[in-house]
């Protein structure tokens, strides 16, 4: 059951890194989509190549498997520069920054993942290096220990975060460039499994593609990871090549619906529909209700059930929309308020 879940679920699943970064773009031009991101990043890094200076700091967000972290070793690569990689819940503490910080040359991207969950500790730690360049060294352990300022290398620090809203005032104001990644439309998705079809060197149908594209859940990561699914289905069921026929039934035996939902997103829909009466329900009962990590349920459900209309969040919590009654095999329900809740979308969260 956890199998079937996780294939799209666009959260990254450690076995599988090893294999994507084959699948990696690995230049601005082969990256597929954004194309408003791309063009304003493009801008930035001719600026910074003509002022000879490093890239502004940069902040990407947006929903998980879309290309932040592609995006930001991209910018390394067009830059010329060197790309270090870490992440907001693995620095503990100033000291785990001071080695990546101090080792870095000259306009050097230094890419920090889930920015959001770094500690407040850490944040202070930041923001002189951010601003000044400049980083203070603890000489012994202990609170008398003395301290030391010194400078670093100028560079940028490209922060990736799956949750704008969660960043500080102070942090978010630090970057000179924001740039939010969005879902893909199903032709784009369909040109990355074209190409991650032939990276992978399997034949694939372009109607096969189409069908891939429209259930990838807006997400490259999930349409590589379906791909890879259903190129061991072809291989096993049919002759190796994903045709319309076989992406359709590989799909099924996948229990991955024609909007892309799955398993999860189906038990959402219905725990609001079958035990909270379509909502309002508040996102930290509904987490309970579905045995889910609140996070996993505001960073990684959330969002394409609510652009594709099957979830609304209201400022009373979250209501099941008709169209998820219809998919869920129910009735909608007559509800006045529903229009009134629509428009206040935009006042939450
Ligand atoms: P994020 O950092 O937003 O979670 P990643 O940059 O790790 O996402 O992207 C996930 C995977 O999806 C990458 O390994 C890459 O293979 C693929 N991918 C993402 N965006 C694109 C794109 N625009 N074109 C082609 N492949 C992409």
């Amino acid at each position: 059951m956890k199998d079937r879940h996780e294939i799209t679920t666009p959260e990254t699943i450690e076995r599988e890194v090893l294999s994507e970064p084959k699948l990696r773009p690995t230049s601005l031009h082969e990256f597929i989509g954004q194309n408003k991101v791309k063009e304003a990043l493009k801008v930035s890094i001719e600026a910074a190549l003509r002022r000879d200076e490093p890239l502004d700091h940069l902040l990407i967000h947006g929903p998980p498997g879309l290309g932040k972290t592609t995006l930001a070793s991209l910018l390394a690569k067009e830059m010329g520069v060197g790309f270090r990689a870490t992440s907001g819940p693995i620095l503990e503490k100033p000291a785990d920054l001071v080695g990546p910080l101090s080792n870095q040359e000259e306009g050097d991207i230094l890419f920090i993942d889930e920015i959001h969950r770094l500690r407040p500790v850490m944040e202070e730690y930041l923001y002189p290096a951010m601003e000044d360049f400049r980083v203070e060294i603890r000489l012994a352990e202990g609170p008398k220990a003395q301290t030391m300022t010194m400078d670093v290398e100028r560079f940028a620090l490209v922060g990736a975060t799956t949750r704008f809203g969660l960043l500080t005032s102070p942090m978010r104001s630090r970057f000179g460039i924001i740039q939010r990644v969005n879902f893909y439309p199903p032709e784009e998705l369909e040109e990355i499994i074209i190409r991650s079809s032939m990276i992978m060197n399997v034949e694939c149908a372009p109607q096969g593609a189409e069908i891939l594209a429209k259930r990838s859940r807006g997400t490259p990561r999930i349409a590589n990871r379906l791909l890879r699914r259903v190129r061991d289905y072809a291989l096993v069921r049919a002759d190796g090549t994903i045709t319309k026929k076989v992406a359709e039934e590989a799909l099924r035996m996948l229990e991955v619906d024609e909007y892309g939902l799955d398993e999860m997103d189906d038990r959402v829909l219905r725990t609001i529909i079958e035990k909270f009466d379509g909502g309002p329900v508040g996102a930290q009962t509904l987490a309970v209700a579905i045995s889910e990590d609140l996070s996993t349920l505001t960073d990684v459900y959330e969002p394409f059930l609510i652009q594709e209309g099957f979830l609304m969040r209201t400022p009373r919590g979250r209501v099941a929309t008709s169209r998820a009654y219809v998919k869920c095999g129910f009735d909608p329900p007559k509800r006045a308020g529903n229009q009134q809740e629509k428009e206040q979308l935009d006042l939450v969260d």
